[in-house]
């Protein structure tokens, strides 16, 4: 951070804490911790100016000067955090919090990403934290249209890496058509920018080039498949994902997990991707979802788009399997993994996506306790957060969701939270539905504005 954003900052933090005045109160509750304390069966937690300023056993205190929420018979625990989304739109905060999200990745940011998360701590929008990369930055012409920045030499690549540095960006996000030559001048200049730098593999790199570049993180593990593919099985960067996890080969698993752990690079295998390219082998059934209220109208090209989709169709449960699998072997060799889901993907509702991800760790042999701190403390410790975030100790970030039962029995509860809490701002279930509510008017009358246009 420069110093003028260190400046912004602790001004903002004095003009928050003060919106925050009044400290809020968890009583009777059963408390996850996420920490060597476990879970407290019966306990209270107090937050004041966004952070937690108070865990224990026991009744809250008669002296206690603020609001008291009743946990009688709840759990509480540290929101989840979705570490791959695509957040474009202010109303879409309401779609996060309603499924035990408090904290987002955003992985094609603008400067009003990062406004959405100074509104979401103050409390001015019903929102999870986020933290973003600057705009993705590919090879090719640059175009009005095109959300990317587009770029046609090194040069190029690296005077952009140093205009999102000076925007006040704190990571990149580097994408697949980048030249070996560009891609590595963009790393060296992200670090001297002190960015952190998130990237697919580029098709004219392997995975082992990128991992030597010690990456924060990889999204979404495709670069490996191709270094994972069956000896005699030819096949060109281009081919779909599906068919070479598909046609991968366990015996190579290894090496290039030991690459990874050498590395110290995360992956994010956004297994939520995938369930979206199931889904959309009946578009109905999925627009018939609750959920599909939610979609902005552009969502209706899915449908079409479901065709292109059809011809992978016989891969997709082979590539949840085999990703699984290798997920599974990086994690146990101690690779950073993360959940993220990549909505709005086809047929990936951002929010409600999260359950897509935490099934996909299941399926690949995850134990319920394993993926909550993956969801928890192994995203705080990837932001470096450690302590901070993820957990519910004293001094700890207040990011907190209300929950009917334990998740550690059944993660569907995960969807119904009672209520969140975004940096102290305590967001009850009323108050969620009311922010769903309102994204559907607005979504409404865009449909209705937009069919009397034609
Ligand atoms: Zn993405």
């Amino acid at each position: 951070m420069r110093l003028i954003q260190i400046i912004v900052f602790f001004l903002m933090l004095a003009f928050a804490s003060s919106l925050k005045a009044e400290p809020i109160a968890f009583d009777n509750v059963s408390i996850i911790t996420m920490n060597d304390r476990d879970i407290i069966d019966s306990g209270h937690v107090i937050t004041s100016g966004g952070r937690i300023t108070a865990v224990a056993e026991g009744q809250l205190p008669d002296d206690f000067a603020g609001r008291r929420i009743d946990g009688a018979g709840a759990f509480l625990m540290p929101g989840l955090a979705d570490m791959h989304v695509h957040y474009y739109a202010d109303d879409m905060g309401p779609l996060y919090l309603a499924n035990s999200t408090t904290f987002v990745r955003n992985l094609t940011g603008s400067v009003a990403t990062i406004r959405r998360d100074e509104a979401a701590r103050n409390g001015a929008l019903l929102a999870p934290r986020v933290f973003t990369s600057a705009p993705i930055i590919d090879w090719g012409k640059p175009s009005l249209r095109d959300f990317f920045i587009r770029v046609e030499s090194t040069d190029q690549a690296v005077g952009a890496v140093r205009a999102q540095g000076r925007a006040g960006f704190d990571a990149v996000k580097l994408y697949e058509g980048l030249p070996s030559e560009t891609f590595r001048a963009a790393v060296a200049e992200a670090r001297t920018q002190g960015m952190r730098v998130f990237s697919h593999v580029p098709r004219a790199m392997t995975v082992q080039d990128v991992l030597a570049l010690k990456v924060d993180s990889i999204e979404h593990l495709d670069g490996y498949a191709r270094a994972l593919l069956q000896d005699g099985f030819t096949t060109d960067a281009e081919r779909p994902a599906p068919i070479m996890w598909a046609n991968s080969d366990r015996e190579k698993f290894a090496a290039l997990i030991a690459e990874t752990v050498n590395a110290g690079t995360w992956n994010v295998p956004t297994f939520a991707i995938t369930y979206g390219r199931i889904n959309s082998a009946d578009p109905d059934a999925y627009f018939a979802r609750a959920e599909a209220v939610y979609l902005p109208m552009w969502a209706d090209y899915w449908a079409n788009m479901a065709a292109s989709f059809a011809g992978n169709q016989p891969y997709y449960e082979a590539q949840l399997r085999k990703k699984g699998a290798f997920v599974r072997a990086l994690y146990e060799a101690g690779a950073g993994v993360l959940i993220g889901t990549d909505g709005p993907n086809p047929f990936v509702t951002p929010g409600f996506a999260i359950h897509d991800e935490l099934e996909g760790f299941a399926k690949a042999g995850f134990t319920n306790t394993e993926i909550l701190r993956i969801a928890t403390v192994d995203a705080a410790r990837f932001m470096g957060q450690e302590g901070r975030m993820g957990v519910i100790s004293e001094n700890a970030q207040a990011d907190l969701v209300l929950l009917r039962a334990d998740p550690h029995v059944d993660l569907a509860v995960l969807r119904e939270p009672l209520g969140a809490m975004v940096a102290g701002n305590w967001h009850d279930r009323a108050a969620i539905d009311a922010g769903l509510a309102a994204r559907v008017q607005r979504l409404q009358k865009e449909r209705r504005d937009s069919a009397e246009k034609e």
